[in-house]
């Protein structure tokens, strides 16, 4: 473990990140509960290594510059506090880690930033959500099982899940060599499905968020079932699926990124690929696809989920 700041320096150098302070760090729910059910959501880290193609960061207002990764490293001591405060008055939350940078990227083994958060959310005693595409998430198996024995549901929970650790599991595919081309730096899906299991095993709610759905390379008919099917064989919760959105124009934005991609390894789907993210309103291009693609797909996930028993809702 890390004793000083010292060495909280050099790893964070190590890594080729840049340390940065906060003034906040918890983003507030407005209105319902959407997709990941959280009351709060945050992110320790800034931009994210695993350098996935289509990652909607790139391009969007949450990293301006893609290229530089940065620690907050103020991030537990505010966490702390908030979390304190809440407890004090009594206030319930589900607090949701890792929507917009992975909390398991590479440079977590060594600086444990995020299994200090874990201990603070266990001392408080609130339930956490994790999104991640790392099989590093193991590691916190002993915290996570302490927050998952002591902590309190927020009321309206309560009826839906028993469970007050929730992981869900990044996918865009369960095939490693379609992975290695989009998703070059993440752990690979074959250890991401034996974390699934180890998961599940101690106890957690373990599902998916299939996102974003590749066109025509994830999404035909013949491998979203073999998808889903292998989900099923893991004996996943529930699974989120959506399809894919490209934002920005420049060469680091996602839209370049993933098309330069498709270009490279799957020439044959370039032009169609290209087609269904055509549209464009007042001279910028639309971030999704077409509407009728969009609900054909999520169409055939929610039947093909019914098919084998898997909720699309996380509850
Ligand atoms: S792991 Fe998630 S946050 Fe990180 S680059 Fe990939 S899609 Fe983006």
């Amino acid at each position: 473990m890390i004793n000083t700041l010292n060495d909280k320096t050099k790893i964070i150098k190590k890594y080729h990140f840049k340390e940065k302070t906060v003034k906040t760090i918890l983003n507030k729910r407005h209105g319902p509960r959407q997709l990941f059910m959280e009351d709060y959501s945050f992110n320790i880290y800034n931009g994210c290594t695993f350098d996935c193609s289509y990652c909607y960061i790139n391009g969007s207002k949450y990293a301006e510059d893609t290229k530089t990764y940065y620690v907050k490293t103020n991030a537990n001591d505010l966490l702390h506090q908030q979390l304190k405060n809440k407890a004090k008055k009594g206030e319930r939350a589900l607090f949701t880690i890792g929507s917009a940078s992975d909390p398991y990227m590479e440079i977590e083994k060594e600086l444990f930033m995020t299994r200090e958060f874990l201990k603070i959310a266990n001392k408080f005693h609130y339930p956490v959500h994790i999104v991640t595409k790392s099989d590093l998430i193991c590691r916190d198996i002993d915290i996570l099982q302490k927050i998952n024995k002591n902590s309190i549901l927020p009321m309206e929970l309560v009826d839906k899940i028993d469970e007050k650790v929730i992981v869900s599991f990044s996918f865009s595919t369960v095939f490693d060599d379609v992975a290695k081309i989009f998703e070059p730096n993440a752990p690979k899906p074959t250890r991401r499905l034996k974390s699934i299991k180890k998961l599940k095993d101690a106890g957690f709610r373990v599902g998916i968020t299939f996102m974003p759905i590749l066109p025509f390379i994830t999404d035909t008919d013949k491998v979203l079932r073999e998808t889903i099917k292998i989900f099923k064989d893991y004996n996943v919760d529930y699974i989120l699926p959506s399809t894919l959105t490209l934002y920005g124009e420049s060469e680091n934005d996602c839209r370049y990124k993933y098309l330069k991609k498709v270009k490279k390894f799957y020439p044959e789907y370039y032009d169609e690929t290209k087609k269904l993210f055509e549209s464009k309103v007042k001279g910028k291009y639309l971030d999704y696809p077409n509407k009728h693609y969009h609900y054909n797909l999520l169409k055939k996930v929610k039947n093909l989920s019914k098919e084998y028993n898997i909720s699309n809702l996380l509850y």
